[in-house]
């Protein structure tokens, strides 16, 4: 197996929201598409990747430093001892020269390369990717299939909350059982009063409701409105203080009774460490939401879960950022408790398969060879115009 030629690219995934920091109006994305020598059906097998969503595209980097490497490489140091494409070994030449710290934008650059590496790889073995990851890294048992729930509930002008209930209630016509919504853009009065809002929805169970601050609040904040918050019993409480305030984190969960999520804006094993080290996560209740796509793929995705285990967390603890149809796969393969899913949102990168089916809030990565992504039509066309 040879790559024969690699083409990137940048494409919009424009969406209307907004949440308690950013809005999405001008939203990007960096693809690649990986061409092989190997032909089946008288085609080229082609690895695709993207870079999920919420951080804006790392083109410039992929095309500058990461494709360069792996195209200079002899081919042979891609592939591993019995001669299959080693997304691990690309990984390692693709960060040759790059010195420690500072992840940045980086982490993403060699995410989307990383994943089109492993749709490549399973590609080849003629097998979907939650199959081959399992089978090269799990117990080779995968999860048939797995926990989603829907993100949404952002604020938009005018929004009331009969709007966020019936956007709430087409999540659970949907197939969906638990729902996410944005907080920290009101006040807290107003945040309560939405919140209680959507707990009419979904029977008055706080377990089947997540709000997310994507990292607004500062300590007093964070304090307040998890005084207010914790007798709701939520799912989880996401992302409340900067991402790299630990103590923040920390102080919250001495003071927070209910489970505590995290990790969406750390984008490596040491940042991730640094957050179980000093962040008072507590594993036997919070969960963590890194995103192999925007941390350097699976390979470092892989290296997190290992330092996780050491420190005693079950995988089952981990429900990645995204909603995407990579982090699905390997969702199924590695044991986790689940991924997120944005319904319609961040398209056409975002979501999992077209004939996808969610039902009792779980759904399965599909049975196509690879990531899948040609299962996605409106996707598939903008990859296959990358490269034909
Ligand atoms: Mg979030």
């Amino acid at each position: 197996m040879k790559i024969v030629s690699a083409h990137a690219g940048t494409i919009p995934i424009k969406s209307s929201m907004s949440n308690a920091y950013i809005n999405f109006s001008t939203m990007d994305c960096t693809i690649v598409a990986l061409v092989s020598d190997v032909i089946v059906d008288g085609k080229p097998l082609v690895g695709y990747g993207f870079s999920s969503n919420g951080r804006y595209n790392a083109t410039a980097i992929l095309t500058n430093r990461m494709l360069p490497r792996l195209q200079a490489a002899d081919p042979q140091d891609l592939l591993d001892d019995q001669g299959e494409l080693s997304p691990e070994k690309a990984w390692a030449i693709m960060m040759s020269n790059e010195k420690p710290g500072g992840h940045g934008e980086r982490s993403v650059a060699v995410g989307v390369m990383d994943m089109a590496l492993h749709d490549l790889a399973a590609k080849a073995a003629g097998v979907p990717l939650y199959r081959w990851i399992s089978d090269h890294y799990g117990d080779g048992a995968p999860d048939s299939d797995v926990f989603v729930y829907a993100a949404g509930g952002y604020y938009a002008p005018g929004k009331s909350y009969t709007d966020l209930q019936d956007e709430m209630k087409g999540f659970l016509d949907g197939g969906y059982e638990v729902v996410k919504m944005k907080i920290g853009g009101a006040d807290l009065a107003e945040d309560c009063r939405r919140i209680e809002a959507v707990l009419d929805v979904v029977g008055g169970r706080g377990d089947r409701l997540m709000v997310d601050v994507n990292g607004k609040f500062d300590l007093d904040t964070a304090l307040e409105y998890g005084r207010a918050i914790d007798q709701y019993g939520l799912f989880w409480y996401e992302e409340v203080g900067d991402p790299l305030d630990y103590r923040l984190n920390a102080v919250l969960s001495e003071n927070y009774t209910h489970p505590i999520a995290t990790g969406e804006n750390l984008f490596s094993l040491q940042d991730a460490r640094n957050l179980i080290r000093h962040g008072g996560m507590r594993p036997d209740r919070d969960y963590i939401q890194v995103d192999p796509a925007l941390s350097y793929g699976l390979t470092e995705y892989r290296r997190i879960l290992n330092m996780l285990s050491q420190h005693g967390w079950s995988s089952r603890r981990c429900i990645p950022h995204g909603g995407h149809q990579f982090s699905l796969h390997i969702a199924a393969a590695l044991k986790l408790g689940g991924n997120e899913s944005y319904p319609g949102e961040f398209q056409p990168t975002g979501g999992f398969t077209d004939d996808a089916v969610i039902a009792q809030g779980r759904v399965s990565p599909g049975d196509l060879p690879g990531i899948g992504l040609e299962g996605k039509s409106k996707f598939y066309e903008v990859l296959k115009d990358l490269h034909s």
